[in-house]
């Protein structure tokens, strides 16, 4: 049982222990069988950016967006790993559903977004849920998702931050599974290293 205390400390860095501090129940999963955790931040069709903040173990609410820049897919991190940008590597989870806050997914890798943001490389990891008989079952790379798709996903991350900093991104095309593979072992590295 907590007491009152105990329950007031939730999201303060005194009681880690009561946290679901993901970076502490997850690593990253079996990125050599094809399979990564992913935390899902942000459900498909969700204008609530909402953020995993690694320091206080929480999700934030970092801003509202525009209607026009809703999330074209559910989007989250893989815990455990650190991007170029100094941040968990980013995970979009392509699924027919929108998919909560804080819930953890399976991952298979089909590819990745080569994504820079304001001169830092903020790569998204590209996957389906390992188990989804809807749509993913039958989605094996990038070449299954529909060209319409692949176009819709290019164009949000071009444009998303044209109200607020416009030029800032900059989409440098689609990478296969085991270009994902390679920049998810060096952001497992990364983590190591810096977190
Ligand atoms: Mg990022």
């Amino acid at each position: 049982m907590y007491n009152i205390t105990d329950i007031l400390l939730i999201g303060s860095d005194h009681k880690g222990e009561l946290m679901a501090d993901f970076n502490k129940i997850l690593d990253a999963g079996d990125v050599a069988g094809g399979v990564v955790n992913v935390v899902i931040e942000i459900g498909t069709g969700s204008q609530l950016k909402v953020e995993w903040n690694r320091k206080k173990a929480i999700f934030e609410l970092d801003r509202v967006e525009p209607g026009i820049f809703a999330k074209p897919c559910n989007y989250g991190f893989i815990p455990q790993t650190l991007d170029d940008d100094g941040d968990e590597l980013d995970a979009l989870i392509i699924c027919n559903e929108p998919i909560a806050t804080g819930v953890v997914v399976q991952g298979k890798i089909i590819g990745i977004l080569n994504f820079e943001d304001d001169g830092e490389m903020d790569h998204k990891v590209v996957v389906v849920p390992a188990d989804d008989r809807h749509n993913g079952d039958s989605v094996n790379s990038l070449d299954d998702l529909s060209p319409a798709l692949l176009k819709q996903l290019e164009h949000h991350f071009s444009h998303y931050k044209d109200l607020k900093k416009p030029g800032s991104t900059n989409v440098q095309g689609w990478g296969n599974i085991e270009d994902a593979k390679a920049i998810i072992a060096e952001c497992q590295e990364r983590w190591d290293k810096e977190a």
